[in-house]
C-alpha cells in the first residue's frame, strides 16, 4: 500500500520550502479523501491529518458522520458542486463550504447556518477560466456576488476557490484568484491540486487541496 504517512510529510515540506517567504501562515493542506479506499483515510488519520475535502455530500457522509465522534478535530471542506436541495446536510456535516457560487445557493446556506446556528467560513468559487461545464461565478460578477454573500446574507467569506482549466497554465488563474481576493480585501485563496499545488503556494494559495499525490490514483 501506499506510504500515506510518507507522502503527507512530502507534500508539507514542498508546500512550506514554496511558501511566500514573508507569507503570515502556512498554507493549509486539505487532503482530498473523495473515492478513496478506506484504509487510506485511516492511515492518514493515524498520521495525525486532520482536514480533509470532499466533493460530495451523500459519499462525504458515508465516510465521516461516524468517524466525526471519534475525531473531535476533524476539519471537512466541501469542494464538489453544491445543489440547493442539499444545503441542509452540507451545513450539518461541513466546517468549511468553498463552492458558494450562485445567489440561490448562498441564499439557502444562509438559512440553513442560521436555523442549525452552524455559521460557517465560506469560499467564493470563481470559474476563472470561465468554462461552461464548470461552476463557479464569472470574474466579472465576481465582486457583485461576494457583496451580495456578505451583505445580504451574511455569509462569513473567507475567501476565493478556483480549479484551472485542465489544459492551460494555472499561474495566469491563480493570479487573477488573488488580485479578485486582494480587491475585496479577503484573505483566503483556495487553489492548487496534486499537479500544482507548489505553484499555487509560489502565487500566495493560502490552502491548497491535494488528492492523488497523497493518497494515489482514486477508484473510478
Ligand atoms: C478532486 C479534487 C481535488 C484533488 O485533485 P488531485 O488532482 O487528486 O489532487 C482538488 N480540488 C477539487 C475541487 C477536486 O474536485
Amino acid at each position: 500500500m501506499t506510504d500515506i504517512a510518507g507522502k503527507l510529510a512530502d507534500v508539507k515540506d514542498l508546500v512550506a520550502k514554496a511558501r511566500l517567504t514573508g507569507a503570515a501562515a502556512m498554507p493549509v493542506l486539505v487532503a482530498v479523501s473523495k473515492r478513496q479506499p478506506d484504509e487510506r483515510i485511516e492511515a492518514a488519520l493515524v498520521a495525525g491529518h486532520r482536514v480533509f475535502g470532499e466533493n460530495r455530500v451523500q459519499e462525504a457522509q458515508e465516510r465521516w458522520a461516524e468517524r466525526r465522534g471519534l475525531y473531535p478535530d476533524l476539519k471537512l471542506h466541501l469542494i464538489g458542486p453544491l445543489q440547493t436541495n442539499k444545503a441542509a446536510d452540507a451545513v450539518a456535516l461541513f466546517d468549511v463550504i468553498e463552492v458558494v457560487d450562485r445567489p440561490k445557493l448562498a441564499r439557502s446556506l444562509s438559512t440553513e447556518m442560521a436555523r442549525q446556528g452552524r455559521h460557517l467560513p465560506c469560499y467564493v468559487q470563481v470559474n476563472t477560466g470561465e468554462e461552461d461545464q464548470k461552476s463557479g461565478i464569472l470574474p466579472d460578477e465576481a465582486d457583485s456576488f461576494i457583496g451580495f454573500c456578505r451583505e445580504e446574507c451574511g455569509l462569513d467569506i473567507a475567501g476565493l476557490m478556483c480549479i484551472p482549466p485542465v489544459d492551460e497554465e494555472p499561474a495566469m488563474h491563480f493570479a487573477l484568484l488573488r488580485t479578485i481576493a486582494e480587491r475585496n480585501g479577503l484573505p483566503g485563496l483556495s487553489m492548487g491540486m496534486s499537479g500544482d499545488y507548489e505553484e499555487a503556494v509560489r502565487f500566495g494559495a493560502t490552502s491548497v487541496r491535494v488528492g492523488s499525490a497523497i493518497f494515489g490514483s482514486r477508484d473510478t
